[in-house]
């Protein structure tokens, strides 16, 4: 068995990302050029399918950055490498981070401290599930989908050592697998 519970049936993933959209869509849609930038790889199935259904245009780019490397536990370190052209863009723009999980917090909080030297507009944050953990750096989610108990998820884009992204829901990984 690959997965222990389901946590998020695929019907609720469906409401909650709706729900998420129009969030952003009431909060975003007489802003010009917003800037979503979508957390490789976890965040991509996420991200397409909330922009997906909003009602104005978004400009996309997608970054790798993450501080858990294939594991299932963070590195504890976050490498930063922004494309040159990405940091110009950035000067004056809404900025919305689009992540998969708030686990450690490292991620989102190394992200939102390196761009604020590229003097972006306005920088928010959206995150599909947050784990009900005490975050080692505290970072504010504008848009919030689901909260989770603290264990390591598979499903809608979230993998195991590349795997399972394709998952219509969010289970816990079954202890089993990691040995
Ligand atoms: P943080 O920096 O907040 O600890 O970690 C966030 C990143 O770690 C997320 O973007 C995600 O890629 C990865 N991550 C954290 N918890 C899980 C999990 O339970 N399952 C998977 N597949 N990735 C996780
Ligand atoms: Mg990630």
């Amino acid at each position: 068995m690959i997965y222990d519970r389901i946590l998020i049936t695929a019907e609720q993933l469906d409401a909650g990302i709706e729900t998420l959209a129009q969030q952003i869509d009431s909060a975003h849609r007489q802003t010009e050029g917003l800037l979503a930038l979508v957390l490789l790889e976890g965040a991509r199935i996420f991200a397409d399918r909330l922009l997906s259904r909003l009602s104005f245009p978004v400009e996309t780019e997608y970054l790798k950055i993450s501080s858990y490397r294939g594991g299932v536990k963070s590195t504890g370190q976050v490498e930063l490498n922004l494309p040159a052209a990405l940091c110009e863009k950035i000067q004056g723009r809404p900025v919305l981070i689009i992540d998969d999980i708030y686990d450690t917090g490292l991620t989102l909080y190394s992200l939102a401290e390196h761009l604020r030297q590229y003097k972006p507009g306005s920088v928010k944050t959206c995150v599909l599930l947050e784990k009900q953990v005490p975050h080692q750096k505290n970072i504010a989610i504008d848009f919030l989908g689901f909260s989770v108990e603290d264990v390591f998820v598979i499903g809608c884009g979230m993998d195991y050592q590349g795997q399972y992204r394709e998952l219509p829901f969010v289970a816990a990984l079954h202890p089993k697998q990691l040995g």
